[in-house]
């Protein structure tokens, strides 16, 4: 029996057989080339250009229906990448001054690539390594004409991997598939992000010795909770474990029992629990969850599936039309394109900034570009008419920016008036509290919309100066922090005290630990990941409003992050 310790990146546990995805072998002949066979070198490299391009738009289409759009993004990426005029011209003239073939320039462009951003000191961007090997990979097999390893599987299986490229992945049937364990990989990691899409438990960065120790066909056990891995386990730990896995079944089953109850305390109080969308399809996963509509729509995704142009406003009415159908007058929260920051565009070409959270971004893009935000709002107010959707405008600081954003859809309105297209005229607005200045200005921001929600995951690192993806100040982003919850109750109570209706769409949501105190503040509506949709329920029906409101005194005083955590943790109701 051996054990290997990683990153949990997906929760669950399971028992399986494994089966192996080594790297293929890739035969490079080092002879170099006649001066005349150049061009036809660099004719062999387009070709093989070109070739890659074909198949990674056949694998974004498998993705985008398989896993969805933010998945199918990866792929739009790669295209970009081979579009990259350093690789393309590092490749060509190291063909044309170093006289080596096509598959020779490309392996060592590639390479080289790989060592510099490895060598950069920035987890996001040492997880895009797999990007670039998987299409360095890609070129390679085409150039050489070797056969690619079958990753199909014909049977239940546990995949163990050095790191599964997003290719493999997108392609790989996920019903045969029990858990991955991979070598490699961070939790930002495409297997990590796939696998907690498709709810497939997962550990990864589990170290080389993984591919040495697992051989074909072992049984082995993944804890994708705690990230472990037993290879061969002795029959006293599997048998532990697999105590573990039914206790995690029972529970699961348990908690079916709350998909259609809604989530009211003992007293009475009810608060909306919904799920948050990026792409249309994954209103599914909210319904199957329990969710009682979504609070939010995370439009940008839509805009990262074509790098050449932006979704017109007819491609984006069907879609909003579509997701307003599937939840069958549930309501639907669409908010306005939040490109910028770390979400890019390739279509709109947006310049590298030092600063790109405090930049360039979301409402501030729109407000200048209303050659974008206008089909936008146009094609949410035509889809209106076929459920209950509502629009936000996400990162709005002040009163100022709201006024234009409400210009705007006042004239979007005024021209489908005239156009005589229907449109439900009185649609509720909203906007998300996500800027400390929003916050503090709630009570003026509150007389102008229908409704607040709180983006904790923009307001967290906005409020503490601490990036959201940075690993390094990871500490410091930290939402049980008593800055962040004092804000966040200013905007609750304003809310309130203005007539309006408050949510919260941001991570800390769906937190277990602080849904009490989300009690407490009155909350009409809490959005989250679907995994989290029937776990809220249940906790938020274990406590009465009056014990919320209890708690909330105490945690209100707490001076500390630590201390608000170990106060609502001592308080935690759930013994599951
Ligand atoms: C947020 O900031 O909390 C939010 C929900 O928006 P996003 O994560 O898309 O920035
Ligand atoms: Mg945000």
């Amino acid at each position: 029996m051996i054990t290997l310790n990683g990153i949990g990146a997906s929760p669950g546990i399971v028992v399986g057989k494994a089966a192996l995805i080594r790297d293929r072998e890739i035969e490079l002949t080092h002879e170099k080339i006649m001066p005349e066979e150049t061009a036809q070198e660099i004719e062999r490299f387009d070709a093989a250009i070109t070739k890659a391009k074909e198949e990674i738009k056949v694998i974004r289409d498998q993705a985008e229906q398989n896993i969805g759009s933010e998945e199918a993004a990866v792929f739009t990426a790669h295209l970009m990448i081979l579009d990259d005029p350093e690789l393309v011209q590092g490749v060509v003239s190291k063909i044309k001054n170093e006289l080596i073939s096509a598959e020779n320039a490309v392996n060592e462009v590639v390479k080289n690539y790989i060592e510099m951003l490895s060598a950069l000191d920035d987890e996001y961007i040492k997880a895009r390594v797999a990007d670039i090997e998987d299409i360095g990979q890609r070129l390679l097999l085409l150039l050489t004409g070797t056969e690619k390893t079958n990753v199909e599987l014909d049977k239940e299986t546990i995949l163990i991997a050095k790191d599964l490229s997003p290719s493999d992945t997108a392609q790989l049937n996920a019903d045969l598939i029990l858990a991955f364990a991979t070598q490699s990989g961070s939790r930002s990691s495409h297997t990590a992000i796939l696998a907690r899409c498709l709810g497939i438990p997962a550990a990864v960065g589990l170290g080389e010795k993984l591919l040495e120790v697992v051989t074909e066909g072992d049984i082995i056990i993944v804890d994708g909770n705690d990230g472990v891995v037993i290879v061969d386990p002795d029959q006293t730990v599997l048998k532990d474990y697999q105590r573990k896995i039914e206790m995690e079944e029972k529970e699961k089953l348990r908690l079916t029992e709350y998909k259609h109850k809604s989530a009211t305390t003992a007293d009475g109080l009810r608060i909306k629990i919904m799920g948050n969308i990026g792409a249309v399809n994954e209103a599914d996963a909210v319904l199957k969850n329990g969710g009682e509509g979504s609070g939010l729509f995370r439009t940008e995704f839509l805009y990262m599936e074509n790098e050449e142009s932006l979704p017109s406003e007819e491609q984006q009415y069907l879609s909003y039309k579509a997701v307003a159908e599937k939840m069958n007058g549930k309501e639907v929260v669409i908010r306005t394109l939040d490109i910028g920051g770390d979400k890019e565009l390739a279509s709109l070409n947006l310049a590298c900034e030092e600063n790109p959270f405090l930049g360039y971004r979301a409402i501030r893009i729109c407000l200048d570009r209303e050659d974008i935000f206008k089909p936008q709002l146009r094609a949410i107010l035509r889809a209106s008419v076929f459920g209950d959707l509502k629009v936000m405008f996400p990162m709005i600081a002040g009163l100022e920016e709201l006024r234009k954003a409400l210009y705007f859809l006042n004239e979007a309105k005024q021209e489908l008036k005239n156009e005589e297209i229907p449109f439900k005229h009185d649609i509720e607005v909203g906007i998300m509290i996500e800027v400390p200045s929003a916050a503090l200005m709630a009570d003026t921001l509150a007389k102008e919309v229908d409704f607040f929600s709180i983006g904790t995951n923009d307001l967290v690192q906005y409020t503490l100066a601490a990036d959201r993806n940075n690993e390094k100040v990871s500490a410091a982003y930290n939402h049980y922090h008593p800055a962040v919850l004092k804000l966040i109750k200013i905007v609750a109570d304003a809310a309130h005290n203005n007539g309006i209706w408050v949510g919260m769409c941001g991570e800390a949501s769906g937190d277990e630990l602080l849904l009490p105190l989300w009690v407490s503040f009155r909350f009409d509506e809490l959005s989250m990941s679907s995994v989290s949709i029937l776990k809220a329920k249940e906790i938020i029906s274990l406590w009465s409003a009056k014990e919320a409101e209890l708690l909330s005194e105490k945690v209100l005083t707490a001076d500390t992050a630590t201390e608000v955590k170990q106060l609502l943790a001592s308080a935690s109701k759930d013994n599951s």
